[in-house]
């Protein structure tokens, strides 16, 4: 039987990036020891408290169905942590960042719609656009500019589109988008009447610069959303927790289509997030130092390597290596890095054209596995530059 074009038309035309990914469990499951610094899930559980506080909250009887835009309490709580005039009305919880990313685009593109992406993107940046019915566009943040969005490129690709949507503190690029750089986008935005989707689940992740989220700025919050979720700041991936923060009138359009899909977040869970942004600032201040510290290993651990060139990230749990020099692509050295070195990393064709001859590198293993897993890759970056 025919699936619908929708559906079909989903997946990115370039192909599958996570193939390095799906290839590091095969033969993790043929029982090889693989580096895995592929994904940006964390390597360590969620912390025992809020554990305890999911489980209280089920016994106590939070089982049923729960609110849908979000429990009051923790919209209120969601509310407060975003500051800048956010009141409980302007807050929808939804299960992780991802459906928060879907919900916006549904509720801003009409089928056709463009949408534009900052290229280096998230990698399921032009599915959930897809998904949503939209047309992806894409604008350039290339390397040679630290990764910051080109706003002369913008510039010419946001007449005409509905959407633009950014991220900063950015994956994969680790780049922090300076004030001069939001203040661009915001007055672009407004002049071409475009919404501004602004992904922010790396917030707590800033190693240089500050975090500016661009809702703050004047005159634009009635056309912005901010993702947000307790994913990253509060290693709570699984728990499928986020966030946007928008417009009432979005809000309660939302609901509809919340109603529709997932028909809101287990009170069990919600009920852990309330517990983690109330009571948690030691937790996340810790999981912000753990990604800091290795941030800061890998920069020592790669500098002066030969073969690959790092920009320092500025945010994010992950650091973007430049491996143009041993004359192979990302996909190329990737696969290579996996076969002979048994270490997963993604190559940079997966985030967009911007970032090819690029690898990402998660930050998401042990101190010293990861300095040993950084020096293999160094080495066998410098063997391949040399020929
Ligand atoms: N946005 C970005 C930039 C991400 O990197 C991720 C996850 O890696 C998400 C959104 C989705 O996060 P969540 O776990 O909250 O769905």
């Amino acid at each position: 039987m025919k699936l619908s074009s929708r559906i079909r038309a989903i997946p990115s035309p370039a192909g599958n990036a996570w193939a390095i990914y799906e290839r590091a469990h095969v033969l993790k499951a043929q029982g090889v020891d693989v580096t895995m610094l592929t994904i940006g899930d964390h390597d360590h559980v969620t912390p025992e408290p809020i554990i305890a506080e999911m489980s209280r909250s089920a016994r106590g009887g939070h089982t049923g169905y729960a609110a849908l835009p979000g429990t009051a309490e923790l919209r209120r709580a969601i509310a407060a942590r975003a500051g800048d005039g956010v009141e409980a009305q302007n807050i929808f919880v939804t299960p992780g960042g991802q459906f928060a990313l879907f919900c916006a685009l549904m509720a801003v593109l009409d089928p056709g719609d463009r949408a534009v992406l900052i290229d280096p993107y998230y990698a399921t940046y032009p599915l959930t656009v897809r998904s949503a019915g939209g047309v992806p566009v894409i604008a350039r943040a290339d390397p040679e500019r630290g990764f910051q969005p080109d706003l002369a490129d913008l510039a010419e690709k946001l007449p005409g589109a509905r959407a633009l949507l950014i991220n900063s503190p950015n994956n994969p690029t680790g780049a922090v988008y300076s004030r001069e750089t939001m203040d661009g986008i915001a007055s672009l935005c407004r002049a071409h009447d475009v919404w501004l989707i602004s992904d922010e689940v790396y917030d707590t992740q800033v190693w240089e610069g500050e975090h500016l989220s661009p809702r703050s700025l004047p005159g634009i919050a009635e056309r912005t959303v901010v993702i947000g979720s307790v994913s990253k700041s509060h290693v709570m991936t699984g728990f499928r927790l986020g966030w946007l923060v928008a417009p009432e009138e979005m809000v309660e359009a939302i609901w509809e289509l919340g109603v529709s899909t997932t028909y809101g977040v287990a009170g069990f869970v919600q009920d852990a997030a309330l517990y983690a942004l109330e009571n948690g600032a030691e937790i996340e201040a810790e999981v912000t130092a753990l990604y800091r510290r290795r941030r800061d290993l890998a920069v020592e651990a790669l500098r002066g390597a030969n073969g690959l060139r790092l920009s320092a990230p500025q945010g994010a749990m992950y650091v973007m290596l430049d491996i143009r020099a041993t004359g192979l692509s990302g996909v190329a050295f990737s696969e290579r890095l996996l076969e002979e070195h048994h270490i997963a990393v993604m190559p940079g064709e997966g985030f967009g054209e911007a970032a090819a001859g690029h690898l990402r590198v998660s930050l998401t293993l042990e101190d010293d596995r990861l300095v040993e897993a950084l020096r293999v890759l160094a080495g066998f970056a410098g063997e391949l530059a040399r020929g």
